[in-house]
């Protein structure tokens, strides 16, 4: 018997790699270019590693006018959930970040070398099986669980590494022939990679992350196709990126130690292996101590959070990017209005051991991309988020154009307001404005510097009757506060006050913030003019009422 006879037995009606080798060609691309991918396993939680993974591969894919590819990895069905695909295929999305190639929803895929679906491509796998077994290079394996089990046990106690390997590889030492007595005997099996290696010996790999490690060679006869037919990861890892012609795998570095195995394979395959670029998990500083961010303490480990909390997506990758590449950080503060695309990202500059996430850095970064939105994409984008989680908040969108108004005040400026770092702030942010809320609301107002009833009521009346104008522009406006202060004794120019503050009660500024908190019920709002543009005479009268009425 020959092990191409016993490659025929074990798979008789699948096609010659010839087939697989012409269907799927070299690509045809630019020199240079990168084609990677994001190979996640439908589990139902699309974690941000995740999300900053794929954000790294599209973005080394399109700089360099590579392929960014979508692979779904389901070759363990015990693990997958329903919706699971499409919860990755739509995270991407939110975050603009569709892939070029690969599944685009549950069923569908775009691009040539697909089935993008691991479990759609058995007869591939089962194809390159048995071209390794045709070869002599894997075999079938009829080890049972339970003598697994044991042969574990006996390493153990002989205080050895654990695995199949070397002597302990019962099934490697069958002749061809005991091979086919026991397949046509019914036994079941799986077949397993003949590792020519040997642990005493050094591969040096380099990552382009993690630089240059040294590791022993892989001796393990891993499992290639399991029971079911299915191949294991590491072998459609070896099959997939080859036939996808992947020339770099970015993926987490949980695979590092996996690297002499793959390395092993694509040797043993006649495959060009692809260049690795393994990343480091996202960290988390928990009271001191660094560990990763972590699916079931961290809500912000869900890609989900950030789009219940409205935080725009935008907004994400630039702190994903910030974390990525340290030099992000010195580049925005040089290139401020640049899209985050003409970033020069590099692979290789990232974190070895790890970025560390902070979610109040991430809102404050939020914050400036939002303050460089129009009100009109403020709008839009708010609205949108409120449709689906907040109800007030899309009644008071109802209308648009006094919205827009509010959205406005302080934007479009050389110094915009940094005020909402996601749409969950901006109903907190705007409501105040609108009349039935405002005057039907139990507002505190939070009195300063000038807090007696005597004065507030009189800092009010005055305003309305002897200076406000609603034609005022900016200048004369502020003018008219100064001398409704002055009038009442106080200082005109805060100045003036601090160089006499034995003259005066309080100052102009002072004065300001009366009129501010009896419009707003706030100390802190944006440009009190544009407010008063905004609300108009008739909203001034009614809130100053109320605020009389509370005194
Ligand atoms: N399915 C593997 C995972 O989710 C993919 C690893 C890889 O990118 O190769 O961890």
């Amino acid at each position: 018997m020959t092990y191409k006879e016993l490659a025929d037995l074990i798979f008789p009606n699948v096609k010659d790699i010839k087939y697989y080798e012409e269907k799927y060609p070299e690509r045809n691309l630019p020199e240079g270019a990168i084609v990677t991918r994001f190979a996640p396993s439908p589990t139902g939680f699309v974690h941000i590693g995740g999300l900053y993974q794929s954000l790294v591969a599209k973005t080394v894919a399109n700089k360099t006018k590579g392929v960014f590819f979508l692979r779904v990895e389901d070759t363990d069905q015990k693990r997958e959930v329903e919706n699971g695909i499409t919860d990755i295929v739509n995270s991407l999305k939110t975050f603009d970040m569709a892939p070029d190639e690969g599944m685009i929803s549950d069923t569908e895929e775009i691009g040539n070398y697909g089935p993008y679906k691991q479990s759609l491509r058995k007869d591939i796998y089962q194809s390159y099986a048995k071209y390794m077994i045709e070869m002599g290079k894997a075999y079938p394996c009829f080890c049972t669980p339970e003598e697994g089990e044991e042969l574990r046990k006996k390493q153990e106690a002989a205080k050895v590494r654990t695995g199949y390997y070397g002597v302990w590889a019962k099934c490697r030492n069958y002749s061809i022939d005991e091979m086919v007595e026991k397949i046509k005997n019914g036994e079941e099996y799986v077949i397993r990679f003949k590792s020519p290696g040997r642990e005493d010996r050094k591969i040096k790999h380099k990552d382009v992350i993690k630089g240059n490690v040294d590791f022993p060679e892989n001796d393990q006869d891993i499992v290639i196709i399991k029971s079911d037919g299915l191949p294991t990861y590491h072998f459609a890892h070896a099959v997939d990126d080859h036939l996808m012609r992947t020339t770099h795998v970015i993926r987490s570095d949980e695979w590092l130690s996996s690297v002499p195995l793959h390395l092993q394979l694509f040797q043993e395959l006649g495959f060009k292996a692809p260049k690795y670029a393994h990343i480091s998990p996202i960290m988390k500083n928990d009271n001191g101590n660094k560990r990763k961010l972590s699916k079931r303490k961290d809500p912000e480990a869900a890609v989900s959070y950030y789009e219940e909390m409205g935080v725009p997506a935008l907004a994400v990758k630039e702190y994903l990017l910030n974390i990525a590449n340290s030099s992000f950080e010195n580049w925005r503060r040089q290139n401020k209005d640049a899209k985050i695309e003409d970033f020069d990202f590099s692979l290789n500059k990232m974190s070895v051991s790890g970025a560390l996430f902070d979610m109040v850095k991430l809102l404050d970064v939020s914050k400036i991309v939002i303050s460089k939105f129009s009100a009109e994409e403020v709008y839009k984008k708010a609205l949108k988020w409120a449709e689906t989680h907040d109800e007030e908040l899309t009644k008071m969108l109802e209308n648009k154009e006094y919205s827009l108004k509010i959205l406005n005040i302080e934007r479009g400026n050389s110094k915009p307001r940094k005020d909402i770092a996601k749409w969950s702030d901006v109903k907190d942010n705007i409501i105040y404005m609108y009349d039935d809320k405002f005057l039907n609301a139990n507002i505190e107002y939070p009195y300063q510097i000038i807090n007696n009833k005597e004065d507030i009521n009189k800092i009010l009346n005055l305003y309305i009757e002897k200076y406000y104008n609603e034609e005022d522009d900016k200048q004369t406006w502020f003018e008219k506060i100064k001398e409704l202060a002055g009038q009442m004794g106080y200082a005109k120019e805060v100045k003036e006050f601090k160089q006499n503050p034995e003259m005066y009660k309080a100052h102009v500024g002072d004065v300001s913030t009366v009129l501010r908190i009896a419009l707003t019920g706030r100390t802190n709002t944006p440009d009190m003019y544009e407010i008063m543009q905004v609300l108009g005479k008739d909203s001034i009268i009614k809130r100053f009422q109320k605020a009389r009425k509370i005194l």
